[in-house]
């Protein structure tokens, strides 16, 4: 399998160079030549199958002879090491829990797929070169990668997040792991973050002297495994008569993207939707046909305050840059921090169920769209456990959510971050 940049001023690479990349030297995002939709007998007998031989044979035909059969198969065993409940809210509405991976978040499948293939790379050369992971978050992109990449050979992560603005929980899964695992905490804000990384990416000091990729979602081996958790959702609920539409909280769209890949592979998904917060982007292009990115506002759904989504132009590239395609496949609704709480609180009065910031959001705009619409069965991805945003959930309901294990033990655990401010200590700190 090729890659090609979307900027198309970069020549093709293999699924590796792609990875090691992760983007093109024309600063374009990769995306695959060629997409094989997958046989119909996979679909009718997929119910026979499980989810490891699922995951293998959607995300085989793009890493193609780089990894071979039985170490694909070992990478996809070892990511998959936990489940993905679908949970009935109400009639013909499903939440779909992605955060029961080891930092509580869905992140987690894309940056254990991007670490175990990345070690796997380096396990192969002879005299292997360190690669270092450089990435911003503004939450949970930052646990999964430290917990993803912790102890893989060869590979160092240096994580840089806004001081301040990410959670207790979230800070603690960034900043405790130690060994290849280093933070960085920034005096500013998550765009602030961004812009370093980017910088270092393109600094000719720094070639040479370190070996930099990355591990957002701009990364091919982060962003396509995002697909497995649609066909595990369509081998459970496949049966019905019903039309399936998936309903995606969104940032920077990577998730939402690899449920369209899924569709594009032959998943009958009959619609998308996206819910976003105040960082209306998306749903703005789709209802007026202008794209305006704009700086990031903060919200109490912070890990989707984005206001340049970098995996948009792979859907533009998917619907052939056509907005009516597009509008046929997509609806987009955007929601205040206000209509949010108060989603989180009727979730949990009305249907006993708790949810993060972000899922609710998922299932406002799920609601928006199945509204006066018959014959639907709407899923929308729970993207993070509740425990992560204790500090935007209301006292009655955060009172009553379990605090998982892995929580307790992180939250005694002492921070080792490094306090930087300019792009010139981040450099220096690269550097050396
Ligand atoms: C990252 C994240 C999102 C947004 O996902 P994208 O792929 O960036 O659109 C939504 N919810 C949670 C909890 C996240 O961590």
């Amino acid at each position: 399998m090729d890659y090609f940049s979307l900027h198309h001023n970069a020549p093709e690479v293999s699924f590796k160079e792609a990875v090691i990349r992760g983007l093109a030297p024309d600063k374009g995002l990769y995306f695959p030549s060629e997409i094989s939709t997958l046989p119909q007998s996979f679909f009718d007998t997929i119910e026979n199958l499980d989810n490891i031989t699922i995951a293998f044979e959607v995300i085989k035909q793009f890493v193609g002879s780089d990894i071979p059969e039985t170490d694909l198969k070992q990478i996809v065993r070892e990511v998959l090491s936990f489940d993905f409940p679908i949970v009935e809210i109400e009639k013909n509405i499903y939440a779909l829990e992605l955060y029961h991976g080891p930092t509580l978040a869905f992140k987690d499948v894309g940056a254990r797929f991007m670490a175990r293939c990345l070690g796997y790379f380096n396990g192969k050369e002879t005299s292997p070169e360190n690669v270092t992971v450089l990435v911003a978050t503004s939450g949970d992109t930052g646990g999964a990668v430290a917990s993803g990449f912790y102890g893989v050979k060869g590979v160092d992560v240096v994580i840089l997040y806004p001081s301040g603005k990410v959670s207790d929980i979230q800070e603690k899964q960034l900043t405790t792991l130690g060994k290849n695992i280093f933070a960085l905490e920034v005096d500013g804000t998550f765009d602030d973050c961004q812009t370093m990384v980017k910088k270092a990416f393109l600094d000719k000091d720094l070639f040479g002297k370190r070996k930099l990729t990355s591990a957002n979602s701009i990364n091919v081996a982060r962003w396509l495994p995002q697909m497995f958790y649609y066909f595990f959702t369509y081998k459970k609920l496949k049966g019905t008569e019903k039309k399936f539409v998936f309903s995606v909280p969104s940032g920077n769209f990577g998730n939402i993207c690899a449920g369209m890949m899924a569709q594009k592979l032959g998943l009958p998904v009959h619609h998308f939707v996206t819910g976003t917060n105040a960082n209306a982007i998306v749903p703005n292009y789709l209802k007026t046909g202008d794209y305006n990115p704009k700086p990031s506002i903060a919200t109490i759904s912070n890990a989707m305050d984005v206001g340049a989504p970098s995996n948009f132009i792979r859907i533009q590239q998917l619907y052939a840059n056509d907005i009516e395609r597009l509008r046929d496949n997509l609806s987009g609704y955007s929601y205040t921090d206000e209509q949010t709480r108060l989603a989180m609180q009727q979730l949990f009065s009305e249907k006993k169920y708790i949810a993060d910031p972000h899922g609710a959001i998922g299932y406002l705009a799920l609601k928006e769209y199945l509204k006066g619409r018959e014959n639907y069965l709407g899923v929308f991805l729970e993207t993070a456990h509740p425990v992560k945003f204790l500090d935007v959930i209301s006292k009655e309901v955060s009172s009553v959510i379990e605090i998982p294990g892995a929580v307790k033990t992180i939250l005694d655990k002492e921070k080792k971050a490094e306090k930087i401010s300019t792009y010139l200590q981040l450099k220096n700190y690269l550097i050396n």
